[in-house]
């Protein structure tokens, strides 16, 4: 198989695993959606490929525990999106003016 071949299973497959861990979240099983949120990251460093859409603002990139359903907060400020992480504080702030970002939160909240 291609090399483009197997990113696109890499590809289906994270998009998976993302679906199933938002149904995690939504049934407060916050370790198993942490477990598969890990998977996803490690899939996406190893084979560069790029996360599903909304990951980036609904895991916390230094724990990979969802922001939301583990206490976390994500406000929108004048001109940032910033994210605080309730498993470990981690804070991040986004540039407003990224759309993808606005449709990755209206995707998953
Ligand atoms: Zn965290």
């Amino acid at each position: 198989m291609g090399k483009g071949g197997e990113v696109r299973i890499i590809k289906s497959r994270m998009n998976e695993l993302f679906q199933l861990a938002l149904i995690d979240d939504k049934m407060g099983l916050t370790e198993y959606s942490h477990i598969k949120y890990e998977l996803i990251f490690k899939y996406s460093t190893k084979y560069r490929v790029r996360r599903p859409e909304g990951f980036k603002v609904w895991v916390c990139r230094k724990c990979k525990y969802s922001i939301i359903p583990n206490g976390g907060s994500i406000r929108l400020r004048r001109s940032a999106l910033i994210v605080k992480c309730g498993k470990c504080g981690y804070i991040r702030r986004y540039k407003i003016n990224h759309s993808s970002m606005v449709s990755a939160l209206n995707s998953t909240l």
